[in-house]
This record gives C-alpha cells, structure tokens and sequence, in this order.
C-alpha cells in the first residue's frame, strides 16, 4: 500500500497553501477562534473569496464556474482547508452544491444548466431537500407529495417532512408523485419548486436541544414551471439515486479530519478536568483514537475508488455507521468527564448544523452539550443504522437477503447509488 500522493498533487498543495496565505490573516487560527459574533460574518465573506476564485465548486468546469479539479486535487483542496480550520463553502452550500447542483450538471438541460448552476454560486438560490414524507423515509418510494400538470405548470399537494434547512431556503427539490398507477418507483419525478409562493407552508419542528434544524413543509396547490422537471417525467427515481451517489462524494475521504480534530478537544477537555491519568478515561481515548484511524483508511479507500474512476457503492454504509456512533459516544464520553457541569451553559453557543463536526468549533462544554444532542439524530438521517447494517449485510459481506414486502425501500435507493 502506498499512502504517498503524486508528486504533481503535492505541487497542487503548495499552490492550495499559497492561496490560504493570501487570504487568511497571519494569525489565523480557524473560525472557532473568532468571537463568535464574527463568525457568520466571516464565513460569508469567505464565501465570496472563494467564488471569485472559482474555488466554491471546485470539481465543477470552468464554464459553469469551478475549476476544473480532478479528485485528488479536490481532496487535497479539503484537507489543507481542513487544516486551516475554514470552511470549503459557505454554510448553506451541502444541499445546493454538493447534491443538487452535481445532480443538475450530470441530468439537468443545457437550459437548465444555465439558470440554475449560475444562480447557486452566486447564492441567489439556496436549496433543501424534500425527499422524506410523513410515510416514506427507510421505504422512499412510498411517497405520495402529489404533482399533476396544468396547462405549463406542476401544481404540488400533499406534504414532505423532516426537511433540513427549509427555514433558510428558497428552492426546494421535491420527489413527487405523478403517476400514481405505476408501480411505487416508477411514478415519481423529480421537481425543482420555488418555495417562496402562497402554496408553500414551512413549520419548523423543534428537537430535544430547543433548536429546530428540521421543519414541515406543506404543499397547497403550490406551483412550479412544467420544465423545471429534472431527468425524465416519472423517471425520478434514478435523478433520486444519482443525487444520493453525489451525497457519499469527495467529502467522504477527508470526513475524519473533523473528527480527528474532535478527538484532540475530547483530549483537550480531559486535560481541564485533570482526568488524563485515569484508566477509564485513557480506554476512552485509545478507543476514540482507532476508531479515527479506521475512518482515516476508511477515507484512503474511497479515495482509491475515486482515483480508479468509479463511485463507492454499498460499502459507503460502513463509513456512515462509523462517524455517527463515534459522534454519538464522544459526546457523551465529554460531558461525562465535565459531570454536572456538563449540563450548565447549554445554549450559550450553538455549533449550528448536524453531521460532521465544523472545524473550529470552540471546546466549550456548551459545544459539546450541543453536539450531544445533534449527534443523536446521526444514526436515523441519510439512512438510519437499521438499514446500513442491512446494506453491509446483504450487499457488502453477502450475507442472506431479509424478505421484503415490497420494491423500493431505502435500500434499493443504495443500490442504484
Ligand atoms: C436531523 C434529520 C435531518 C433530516 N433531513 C432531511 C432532509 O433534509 N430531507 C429529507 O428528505 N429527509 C431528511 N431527514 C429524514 C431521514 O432521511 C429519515 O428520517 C430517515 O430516512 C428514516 O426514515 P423515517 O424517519 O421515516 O423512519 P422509518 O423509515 O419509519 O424507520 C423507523 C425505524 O424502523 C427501522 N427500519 C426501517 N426500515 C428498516 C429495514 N429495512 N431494516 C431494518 N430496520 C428498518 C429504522 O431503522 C428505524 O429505527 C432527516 C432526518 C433527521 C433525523
């Protein structure tokens, strides 16, 4: 095994290096250490540095306003970011570029190429995803938001649910029903839906921690433009497919950076509560610490897949339950070492999104109580633990296919992926 990158990427790292020097003060020390009020700020304006540089979407063509890189350099592009603590995009960006926008460069028209990838760069459209519905989540194809055609436009009823970020977004792209005699995963499209009209309802769901990440959306006779279908009509579950394949992308090979960063403040906290000689808590800590090595290989090998020009299959389900069982224990591991003091500042600081830790988060025991209850929600969203497991059992190792009821669950959407 060769662990060393080609000479001409280390170039590519000199240049990502020079970049950052130009960009970032001399006394730079990653975005949590600014106060936090400068944050946000901060990353807005970050936002715009990297747009002008064509640097936002990096992977993405220089005619629809990337740089052209190949993975490699995408991948080291993220790890020196990483390693300066700034973000690679702005902090609504996830859904915008990383999904939909890769999802309309690969299925979308010219015509559509041109009004939409524009318009995400330049932030003028923000974008949630409403795949899940009250009845369809693991089974996906069972969903039934319901769009029919009138004259040159979808009209939209019915409702999708725990869509992260709708708060904040303006565009919406909706798997919706139109041909409900079809078998499930043949009757759906793929719609991209403004939101800000009469027919669209956003209401916020709040969680255990107070915050509200996720939301309701209802659809009333809510409308879009008859071609801002993408792919083919009732051919949505494929578009479906292709976005979630875009979901487990680049970012998965430098995803442990965040962790192995979260590990050194678990190791960092340790040390404030003077409890780094304790057994039980040096077990903790050497556990944590294989299980960020297992990411950082784990990492490796989908690079690996990526340099041999394909994309990671079902074996992504191992990464997925690795990263949110160690996110969930660390957690809690901290406030556990911080005991009844883990329980006072909560909402003093929020951290903001859920998933991957950002880089920077300050090491505050408010962060962690934060992180505590975020981290809850990691074994359910992007597929729950449940249905990884049945992905790596039956698709990774072999093992004997559990009967199903019916055709179109989560799983299926892996497969395809
Ligand atoms: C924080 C958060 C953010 C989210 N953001 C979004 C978003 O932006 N957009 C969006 O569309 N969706 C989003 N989701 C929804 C998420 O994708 C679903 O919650 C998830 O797919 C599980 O579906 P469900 O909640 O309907 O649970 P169900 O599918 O009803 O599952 C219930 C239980 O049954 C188990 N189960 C189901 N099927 C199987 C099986 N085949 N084998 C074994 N066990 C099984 C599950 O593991 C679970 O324990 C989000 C969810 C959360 C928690």
């Amino acid at each position: 095994m060769d662990l060393t990158y080609p000479a001409a990427a280390e170039t590519f790292r000199e240049k990502v290096r020079a970049f950052l020097d130009e960009h970032l003060p001399s006394n730079w020390e990653g975005v949590g250490a600014l106060p936090r009020d400068q944050r946000g700020p901060f990353v807005e304006e970050w936002r715009k540095t990297l747009r002008a540089a064509s640097l936002l979407a990096p992977h993405w063509p220089a005619e629809y306003g990337g740089s052209g890189l190949t993975n490699l350099e995408h991948v080291i592009l993220n790890e020196e970011f990483a390693a300066r603590g700034v973000p690679t995009a702005g902090s609504n960006d996830g859904f915008s570029i990383s999904m939909v926008g890769n999802t309309i460069l690969h299925w979308g028209t010219e015509e559509q190429r041109n009004h939409f990838i524009p318009r995400i760069l330049d932030g003028v459209d923000v974008w949630c995803q409403g795949y899940s519905e009250p009845n369809a989540g693991s089974d996906l194809a069972n969903l039934g938001l319901k769009a029919e055609l009138d004259g040159d436009e979808w009209v939209i009823n019915g409702q999708k649910t725990w869509t992260s970020a709708a708060t904040t977004a303006n565009m919406i792209f909706a798997l919706c029903r139109t041909d409900p005699d079809s078998p499930k995963h043949k009757g759906i499209s793929f719609l991209l839906v403004p939101m800000d009209q009469p027919g669209v309802d956003v209401r916020p769901i709040f969680d255990m921690g107070g915050q509200s990440h996720v939301n309701e959306v209802f659809f009333e006779d809510a409308r879009t433009p008859r071609e801002n279908v993408l792919g083919e009509v009732n051919g949505g579950w494929a578009v479906a497919n292709t976005l979630l394949g875009f979901e487990r992308g680049v970012g998965a090979t430098v995803q442990y950076l965040a962790f192995e960063k979260e590990l050194e403040n678990f190791i960092e906290l340790a040390r404030r509560y003077d409890r780094l000689g304790d057994p039980a808590v040096r077990q903790q800590i050497a556990k944590f610490h294989t299980v960020v090595e297992v990411m950082r290989y784990r990492g490796y090998q989908v690079l690996t897949t990526f340099l041999a020009g394909d994309r990671p299959g079902p074996e992504s389900s191992i990464n997925k339950l690795w990263w949110s069982v160690f996110h969930q224990e660390i957690s809690s591991a901290a406030l556990a070492l911080a005991g009844p003091g883990g329980q006072i500042g909560f909402g003093e600081e929020t951290r903001g999104g859920i998933g991957a830790p950002s880089l920077g988060t300050p090491n505050t025991i408010a962060n962690w109580m934060n992180t505590f209850f975020v981290a809850r929600a990691g074994t359910i969203y992007a597929g729950s633990s449940e249905v990884q497991k049945g992905i790596i059992g039956e698709r990774v190792l072999g093992l004997p296919k559990e009967p199903r009821a019916d055709e179109g669950s989560w799983r299926d959407t892996q497969r395809l992926g």
